[in-house]
């Protein structure tokens, strides 16, 4: 008889643990942002939800998760690596739609690929072909129901050509559009969760988690920041980073009923310093059983330098 194999496909790693990882945070647009709807791409239509309430249903923009998790894997494909003057989709040979699913990719070990049939490639001037192969993503993004009810808002823009003077009636013309936007300081919670991931792994989560902040947004103007308030007798940005075996913390998720902004940054910190059903008001909580670390949590800066950190071993790993 056959013997099955039982595997998750994944590699054994034996110099360092896996564990679980989550980010949570509440972003906020500084400015007005654009993000099309999906089914209507080419109309300038931003992307709303309906959300139900007791009173009926309220109209909210939208961030999409899945819309995140591309400008993530961009910034990871279009980093500079200094050593060869080259980005590093380049140096790996892994792009969009060409996902390179090998071993050694950063990008494809956290956000998945696929190679659907045997493929010839070139990278960095060396010819090889590449075999049918699929890696899962262990890194999933959810959230992104703005916080405030406001519909979005609709602008006259101009396309005009670059001529500073021109005859009456020469062409080019301006060619007026009209587009939608999502307000400035809309506030957007959002959630990054990987699963059985390394410490060497979640390097690149947390560099393209941060890298992408300043360029989320389609076409122009682009850019968020994560949002801070009064928290722990500070203004801290609303940050919260778990790496856990058990999943001891109450997660800092809001609900998309939630309108008002004081009402979701209470829900959002009390959450965050909620850990094994107690109040913690540290900065790094760690609880340990048994001789085991099964749960840390950081929160607002602290949580910010713990990604920070990671970011730059991402750098020293790769962009050197
Ligand atoms: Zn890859």
């Amino acid at each position: 008889m056959a013997t099955v194999e039982i595997s998750s496909g994944l590699a054994q790693v034996d110099n360092e643990p896996r564990y679980h990882y989550d980010i949570y945070a509440i972003l906020e647009a500084p400015q007005e942002l654009y993000f099309g709807h999906e089914t209507q791409v080419n109309v300038n239509v931003v992307e709303t939800v309906r959300v139900p309430t007791d009173d009926g249903t309220i109209e909210k923009c939208y961030m999409s998760p899945t819309k995140r998790r591309g400008v993530e894997r961009r910034s990871l494909i279009w980093a500079p690596v200094q050593s060869d003057g080259v980005l590093l989709g380049d140096k790996l040979g892994c792009g969009i739609p060409h996902t390179c699913t090998q071993i050694e990719c950063p990008i494809c070990a956290v956000y998945g690929g696929l190679i659907p049939s045997a493929t010839d490639v070139e990278v960095m001037g060396k010819k090889s072909k590449r075999q049918p192969a699929t890696t899962i993503g262990r890194l999933v993004h959810g959230g992104g129901v703005a916080i405030q009810e406001l519909e979005p808002s609709e602008k006259q823009r101009a396309m005009h050509p670059s001529m500073l003077h021109k005859d009456p009636g020469a062409d080019p013309t301006p060619t007026p559009f009209k587009r939608e936007y999502n307000e400035p300081a809309l506030l957007y919670p959002v959630y990054n969760h990987c699963m059985s991931i390394t410490e060497s792994e979640f390097q690149a989560v947390a560099y393209a988690y941060l890298d992408s902040h300043a360029r989320l947004g389609a076409g122009n103007p682009k850019g968020v920041k994560i949002y801070e308030a009064e928290w722990q007798t500070a203004l801290q940005p609303l940050l919260v980073v778990d790496r856990y075996l058990a999943p001891l913390g109450k997660r800092p998720v809001l609900s998309p009923q939630i309108s008002k902004i004081q009402q979701a940054v209470d829900a959002f910190c009390s959450a965050a310093t909620s850990v094994r059903n107690k109040p913690t008001t540290e900065a790094h909580t760690k609880i340990e059983e048994d001789d085991t670390t099964v749960f840390e949590r950081w929160i607002g800066d602290a949580a910010l330098t713990e990604l920070q950190n990671y970011s730059v071993n991402f750098a020293l790993a790769y962009l050197k």
